[in-house]
């Protein structure tokens, strides 16, 4: 059996000092790829970096977070779109994210659409699958979503309103979850809904979990395994066809080739 981690920020300072360690966890507990989500500028080329140096087990996904654009000048803004361009050329990373619109942060609601949307239109124009986080604004988001040609779209922690995951699942996109799978309601019935073919698993570590059995754990890939024994209990099918399948599902969303 072998696990994915579509969504970890590998490259935030909570990692920086543990990074081998974390990694070892991840091989220990048969998690072969992780996607490290970027934030900002410094996060996106720390990604990079995590990418060439892990090759082959760890990608990079750059992009600008909702919760950065209140501190991003201009000329970050410039410096990030630039080096997803000349990074494009060379594929050495697989996604633009974590993007999106967070509806806690309405202060600062115009430069989080702006910047949304260039995410969206270099995602466009490159032809990557993008990674959204969309607090509070899933429904906003699933009507902007066709107005872009974008390749995939995995709308990552996908919590609610549950009434939105049919229209997300009929227009392409794919669902990731993590460790509230193993204990909340509202995420289960989630993780019910969606067709396997569209599920992927998740981290978004160094986010930390206060419900066992994550409990004042450090969290890291190695929470996958008991994600996927969680999913199999929903979908009444085993841990080996649930593994398999996200498997399948990451490489068709990403583009990659597991080893
Ligand atoms: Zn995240």
């Amino acid at each position: 059996m072998k696990f994915v981690d579509a969504h970890i920020h590998l490259a935030d300072e909570e990692y920086q000092e543990c990074i081998g360690e974390v990694l070892l966890e991840a091989k220990d507990s048969k998690v072969v790829a992780l996607v490290s989500n970027s934030m900002d500028l410094k996060t996106s080329a720390r990604s990079l970096e995590l990418a060439q140096q892990f090759k082959g087990t760890v990608y990079a996904a750059l992009g600008i977070h909702p919760w950065t654009v209140n501190k991003l000048t201009d000329e970050e803004l410039h410096q990030t779109l630039v080096l997803i361009k000349e990074q494009s050329r060379n594929k050495s990373f697989v996604a633009i994210g974590e993007i999106g619109l967070d509806s806690k942060y309405m202060d600062i609601w115009e430069k989080q659409s702006k910047v949304f949307d260039l995410m969206l239109r270099i995602a466009e124009e490159l032809r990557l699958p993008v990674i959204i986080h969309s607090r509070g604004t899933t429904a906003q988001i699933l009507d902007m979503l066709p107005s872009y040609r974008l390749q995939r779209v995995l709308l990552h922690w996908f919590s609610n309103p549950i009434s939105a995951l049919s229209k997300a699942v009929e227009i392409g996109c794919y669902i990731s979850e993590g460790a509230p799978t193993v204990f909340s309601e509202g995420i289960r019935d989630v993780v019910k809904k969606t067709p396997i073919d569209r599920l992927l698993t998740e981290t978004d570590g160094p986010v930390q979990f206060f419900k066992p059995p994550f409990k004042g754990k450090r969290t890291t890939p190695a929470f996958v395994p008991e994600i996927v024994n969680a999913m199999a209990e929903l979908k009444k099918l085993s841990p080996e066809s649930v593994a398999d399948q996200v498997a399948k599902n990451f490489e068709d969303f990403f583009g990659v080739k597991l080893n």
